[in-house]
Formats: C-alpha cells, sequence, structure tokens
C-alpha cells in the first residue's frame, strides 16, 4: 500500500531525514517513535506532500512520485488525496459545525454532490461516536469530541492510508481514551495507519509494527513486543529507558 525508498528531506542546511525505505502492506499499523526532532513529523508530512522531499520516492496504492526530478503539482494533489491526515492541534474550521467540518473536503476537493456528503459525513460522526453532536460548533466541544471530528474529516475523503501526527498530545489525559479507542477501532477494520505517538500502550495493542527512529534514520523496526521486551540497539534501549 505504501513503498518509500530512499526518502531524503532537509530544510536549509538540516538534514532532516537522511533516506529512509519503508513498506507498508495494506490494513497494517506502524507506530512511529523516536526522540524529539527526530524527524516523525516531517515523515508523515512527506507522506502527504504537506513537505515536499528533497530526493526518493513515495507510492501510496496506484500513485507514485520520483522526488530524485521535479514532481507535477497535479501528481502532488493526487498523492495528498491518497492520505487523511490528523493533526495534533485539530484544526477545524472554528466557523463550522461539525458536520460542516466533516462535509467540506469532499465537497470543495473532491466536488462530490453535497446529498451523498451529508449522509457519509453523518454516518462518520456516528462511527466516531458523535451522532449526538454534529450540529455543535468546535467550541462546544471537548478536545477528544474535536479530535474525533478531526478523524470523521479526514476519514471522508476516503483516503487509502490514515496518517496521525500525535493525535492525543494536546488532550487532558482523561480525553486520551476516547480518540484511542476510535483509532483502535478502525485498526480493526483494517485501514491502513502510520501513526506518531508517545502512547505507548497504544502501540503495544495496535501496532503491527513499531518503527524507532533518531537522527533522520531508522534505527530499528520490528514487532512491538520485540522493540518494547527486546530491543536491540543501544539508542532504543535508552529512548524506552526514558519513556516508560
Ligand atoms: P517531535 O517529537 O518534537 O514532534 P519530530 O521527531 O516530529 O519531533 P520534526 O518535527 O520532524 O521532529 O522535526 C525534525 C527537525 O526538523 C527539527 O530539528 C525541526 O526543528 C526541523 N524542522 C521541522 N520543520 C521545519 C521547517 N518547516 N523549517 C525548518 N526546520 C524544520
Amino acid at each position: 500500500m505504501i513503498s518509500i525508498k530512499g526518502l531524503k528531506k532537509q530544510f536549509d542546511d538540516l538534514e532532516v531525514l537522511k533516506g529512509m525505505d519503508i513498506e507498508v502492506r495494506k490494513g497494517q499499523v506502524i507506530v512511529l517513535i523516536g526522540p524529539s526532532g527526530s524527524g516523525k513529523t516531517t515523515f508523515l508530512r512527506c507522506l502527504n506532500a504537506l513537505e515536499i522531499p528533497n530526493g526518493g520516492e513515495i507510492t501510496i496504492g496506484d500513485i507514485g512520485a520520483n522526488f530524485n526530478g521535479k514532481v507535477p503539482k497535479q501528481k502532488l494533489l493526487k498523492l495528498r488525496r491518497q492520505t487523511g491526515m490528523v493533526f495534533q492541534s485539530y484544526n477545524l474550521f472554528p466557523h463550522m459545525t461539525a458536520l460542516e467540518n466533516v462535509m467540506e473536503g469532499p465537497i470543495t476537493v473532491q466536488k462530490r454532490s453535497k446529498s451523498e456528503v451529508c449522509e457519509k459525513a453523518k454516518a462518520l460522526l456516528e462511527k466516531v461516536g458523535l451522532g449526538d453532536k454534529i450540529d455543535y460548533y468546535p467550541f462546544q466541544l471537548s478536545g477528544g469530541q474535536q479530535q474525533r471530528v478531526g478523524i470523521a474529516r479526514a476519514l471522508a475523503i476516503e483516503p487509502k492510508v490514515m496518517l496521525f501526527d500525535e493525535p492525543t498530545s494536546a488532550l487532558d489525559p482523561e480525553l486520551v481514551g476516547e480518540v484511542l479507542k476510535v483509532m483502535k477501532d478502525l485498526a480493526e477494520e483494517g485501514m491502513t495507519m502510520v501513526v506518531v505517538t508517545h502512547e505507548m500502550r497504544f502501540a503495544k495493542e495496535a501496532a503491527d509494527e513499531v518503527i524507532f527512529m533518531d537522527g533522520g534514520h531508522i534505527v530499528e523496526r520490528g514487532d512491538p513486543m520485540t522493540i518494547f521486551e527486546n530491543p536491540q540497539n543501544d539508542r532504543t534501549r535508552k529512548f524506552l529507558s526514558l519513556i516508560q
């Protein structure tokens, strides 16, 4: 479903991604962990073409782009539409209700019919447990509820892959569980997901594979049991000892 080869990204002189290779199969849940500044967010943003890589190849589903040369804008847009992204800070439109937020992408970007999109959006809000809040504005919702709207909104464009960038980091601890539950349900339904998170319990319970990144490289990868109970690399061990 996802194939990444030699992915590189630098900001001015700062090399953030130094050639990453990752394959993700359909339905797999990948959790990316690593110290602050290791390039996790940058990697996710490259996957959905919010950042333009300086080299390497990204293929998601049937759309491939080779960043060793210039990639046309149309191709970037197609690549972006393969993924739904959930941000730490929800990024909902404050002047729109939950329903309008979820309907916005399919109507403006995909030009789908309003009546079809409305039914679909209501079903998605139902799915994330907000069927009774569709007419609420973001300021009337808790952080956990806003983030669940954010997940419904990302799903509304019917992406092939869902990308989550620290989706629970801004939440009060008692609201984290409701968001993780929605993510686990999605994983169980077979959604392909790449998740950056500090929630090691989520990684242990839902990930098929955990990738430890440091300094713009993949240092170690494996099933959660191996990474958490028996990490092979010193840097992984050190990182885990600091956070667990
Ligand atoms: P965290 O866990 O703190 O979110 P991260 O692993 O997600 O960290 P990134 O946010 O990808 O790391 O940042 C990696 C490096 O790239 C950092 O040194 C950061 O300052 C730098 N960086 C990220 N975005 C930009 C940008 N737009 N311009 C310049 N430097 C950037």
